[in-house]
């Protein structure tokens, strides 16, 4: 997924958008990202993810035990996906005024 200038439509790079404030590198236009506060919002998902499978498991296989084993294998990998897609479809670049 591309990142692009809001004004002249040029490719961003993703370690630029990283930034909260930066400049195209082709229009030289003053650009604002929201990333950190989109990071911040994708941990708190993931870790409501990770809530959620954990309570699925136990609903699913009846024993605290099976389903806390469960989760932190296979929940903590499908928390870590569902935190890193959540940051990559919020996140948006905006021009400066
Ligand atoms: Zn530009």
């Amino acid at each position: 997924m591309a990142y692009r200038c809001p004004d002249c439509g040029y490719s961003l790079m993703a370690w630029l958008v990283k930034l909260e404030q930066f400049e195209c590198p082709d229009c030289k236009q003053r650009l604002t990202s929201n990333s950190r506060r989109q990071f911040r919002r994708a941990i708190y998902f993931s870790c409501f993810c990770w809530l959620l499978f954990l309570s699925a498991m136990r609903y699913y296989t009846g024993s605290w035990g099976y389903a806390a084993v469960v989760s932190i294998e296979a929940g903590g990998i499908l928390a870590v996906m569902c935190g890193a897609l959540f940051y990559r479809l919020t996140l948006c670049v905006t021009e400066v005024e």
